[in-house]
């Protein structure tokens, strides 16, 4: 693949660092026992120590620290020794003035996450930190410019985060929405965060800069904050690099800041200036001790690693026969156990694939991979048509059952070739022009003859089979 976007102007190629916040899976808090819940009701999962009250102290939890490593690991990092620090600044929704985050000693360092495609990005760090409490701008259109007033919800202040940095290495909006994607899948399948972007639990910040083609320079990068789904992600980054050409074209530069994503209006819309490290002042936290993790921990962490999305994407691949593509997407929705276990029971790995791309988007209910399995068999053996293994998919989906009985239920009966090739013979008879055509070799002719059948039977005919004995006939 080459550098350049394929929206960007010739002669540009964009360059997109991604950190990806991640509030961990663990029934408490970072450095309290408040309980780590989404949509309770507002400050009322809150005590002394998240609140910032004088005289508490951070006590830290161990499963947090469990996920942050085996999360490293999931992303090829290095887990090292690592220190708590303090990054000062003030905003309301902070009540110490300060973040509890990891700064030049991070748990996690030098990982690489593989594409889909086989695109490796760098990822520089992962580290471990607080999450901070929610503002809302009351009034106006939820901005703070214009709202009458602000209210704070400290519930999420002291959720465990980590954040996950990569290095500069994404030069395709496609390739900056399968990262976001394929780190989603990491986090649902090593259970450390439900990684829901809608209700924040995942957090995506796009850097953003451009440069000619060809060069490695690193220009001036403005951050887009909190995209809240995988699309947005593709369109901010689209519009704020064709923003930074432009700046250039007409002889100006972007400014280093922080900007904020409009979804209704498609744009970014400029925030505050961005600090660099040294405005936080970061030192080390007094409060708690460095993490050294010891070998046998990771040993362990190495060992319980359950399949990660690349390797059930192989698995897949290996199992039925299907595309990098199609797999990436079933691996995604988490339906490759269903195929791989239906294909286990004797099932048609590529009917199977094809009915999970196609059918199951909406999740697959009561469906279970024996009657899965079943159904591909009976449309691969011709006792259903793919029309209606579509149809009695949906009814197993709603209300489960045998796909034999709900064929039944449905009156789809086996056609037998033998009444399919009388329905032919005739339809051949009724029509010689058009069949001495499709002898001919005029193909498009063959869509009217399969149209005809299907029509005549009520779409009882299996498409397959009566190309069969289309393609007989004209040979005989
Ligand atoms: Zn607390
Ligand atoms: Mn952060």
């Amino acid at each position: 693949m080459t550098e350049s976007a394929t929206h960007l102007p010739e002669g540009w190629s964009l360059v997109v660092g991604l950190e990806v916040h991640a509030e961990l899976a663990t029934n408490t808090k970072l450095f309290c026992g408040c309980p780590n819940e989404f949509g309770a009701e507002p400050n009322t999962n809150v005590c002394p120590t998240c609140l910032g009250l004088p005289g508490s102290l951070p006590v830290l939890n161990r499963t947090a620290i469990e996920y942050a490593m085996k999360l490293g690991r999931a992303l090829d990092c290095h887990v090292n020794s690592s220190v708590f620090a303090r990054k000062n600044y003030f905003y309301p929704d902070m009540p110490k003035d300060y973040q509890i985050s990891q700064y030049d000693q991070p748990t996690n360092t030098d990982g690489r996450l593989a594409l889909p495609d086989g695109y490796v990005v760098g990822i520089e760090r992962a580290h471990i930190e607080e999450d901070t409490g929610k503002s809302s701008h009351i009034g106006g259109d939820g901005r703070i410019s214009g709202a009458a007033y602000s209210l704070v919800d400290y519930n999420r202040a002291g959720v465990p985060l980590v954040e996950i940095v990569s290095r500069p290495e994404i030069h395709t909006v496609e390739h900056a929405k399968a990262y976001v994607s394929e780190v989603r899948a990491i986090l649902e399948a090593t259970g450390v965060s439900d990684a829901k972007m809608e209700e924040g639990s995942m957090r995506a910040d796009a850097n953003v800069s451009v440069r000619p083609e060809g060069s490695d320079e690193l220009r001036t990068r403005c951050e887009i904050k909190n995209v809240n789904s995988v699309r947005s992600i593709g369109r901010a980054i689209e519009y704020e690099a064709l923003r930074h050409v432009d700046l250039y074209e007409s002889g100006g530069a972007p400014r280093q800041e922080t900007r904020h994503w409009d979804e209704s209006a498609g744009r970014t819309r400029s925030g505050r200036s961005k600090e660099d490290a040294d405005d936080y002042r970061y030192f080390a936290e007094p409060d708690l001790l460095p993490l050294v993790p010891a070998g046998a921990q990771i040993a362990a962490i190495d060992e319980a690693m359950p399949l990660l999305p690349a390797a059930r994407r192989v698995q897949l691949i290996d199992v039925s026969g299907t595309d990098v593509e199609t797999a990436a997407l079933v691996v995604e929705r988490q339906q490759d156990t269903l195929a791989i276990e239906a294909i286990e029971r004797g099932g048609d790995g590529p009917t199977l694939v094809k009915h999970i791309a196609n059918n199951l988007a909406d999740g697959v209910g009561q469906l279970d991979a024996e009657a899965f399995a079943a159904l591909s068999n009976m449309e691969v053996g011709g006792e259903l048509s793919s029309t209606q293994a579509k149809t009695v998919l949906a009814a197993l989906v709603s209300s489960g059952g045998e796909p034999g009985d709900v064929a039944a239920a449905m009156g789809f009966e086996a056609m037998d070739s033998s009444e399919l090739e009388t329905i032919v013979d005739a339809l051949i008879a009724a029509n010689p022009d058009e069949w001495q055509r499709y002898c001919d070799g005029d193909t498009k002719i063959q869509g009217f003859f399969v149209g005809q059948i299907m029509k005549a039977t009520r779409g009882q005919a299996d498409g397959k089979v009566v190309n069969q004995i289309l393609t007989a006939r004209s040979q005989s």
